[in-house]
């Protein structure tokens, strides 16, 4: 049992690395930018609050995405019918092998005020966050990538001065949050320059050495 949150810059491939270690580990994956955009998708009330500052480069509000990641950590407990659903933890419960043991988060805390809710959702499930990753990507790469993935994405906020916004705000209000984890001993620091399976090793290494 190992839970992971995974820190990147926009473009430094955060979602993509949280997906391959979720496959290879076998871990809950959630990430918060996937389950807004499936909100706005879907176009429910909390959707279309959300899609107008997604579009600015915004940090969402924390009363819609920490709604948002409770749900998808306590699926059981908000549901009107718990015993109908799968408990997204328990292997054991449900005789399913294939059942994560640890989970991996990607996209949250963007600040440190929401490390602190993390903590407060994790004390309630009886768990709490072992390790956190941080991909380490220099600005020019990182604008370099968002450009070249603003072509197939077409994510609205991909255009060349969101980009720059998404960027300082993760400056400005996710760097922090690192410190704050660094503090704590549980911040490791991976170079996410390269491709995506030497990142991808690279991380799997500190992972191991911590399980
Ligand atoms: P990226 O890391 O490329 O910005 P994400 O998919 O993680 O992509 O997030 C996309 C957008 O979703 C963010 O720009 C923000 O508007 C919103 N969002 C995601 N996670 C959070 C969060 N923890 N707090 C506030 N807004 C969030």
């Amino acid at each position: 049992m190992i839970n992971i949150v995974i820190f990147g810059a926009p473009g430094a491939g955060k979602g993509t690395q949280a997906q391959l270690l979720a496959e290879k580990y076998d871990f809950l994956h959630i990430s918060t930018g996937d389950l807004l955009r499936q909100e706005v998708a879907l176009g429910t009330p909390v959707g279309q609050r959300a899609q107008a500052i997604m579009n600015r480069g915004d940090l969402v509000g924390d009363d819609i995405v920490v709604a948002l990641l409770a749900r998808a950590l306590e699926k059981r407990s908000t549901h009107p019918d718990p015993d109908s659903l799968v408990d997204p933890w328990d292997r054991q419960r449900h005789g399913d092998p294939h059942r994560p043991e640890g989970c991996i988060i990607d996209g949250f805390p963007r600040t440190v005020s929401q490390a602190q809710t993390l903590e407060f959702l994790f004390a309630r499930l009886k768990r709490r966050i072992d390790l956190v990753v941080a991909i380490d990507v220099p600005r020019d790469e990182l604008v370099r990538r968002i450009h070249e993935r603003a072509a197939i994405s077409g994510r609205a906020d991909d255009t060349e001065e969101v980009i720059r916004h998404r960027l300082d705000l993760y400056d400005q209000q996710t760097q922090p949050v690192l410190d704050y984890y660094r503090v704590s001993g549980l911040l490791v620091t991976v170079d996410g320059s390269e491709e995506i399976p030497d990142t991808n090793r690279r991380i799997c290494s500190a992972i191991e050495a911590r399980w």
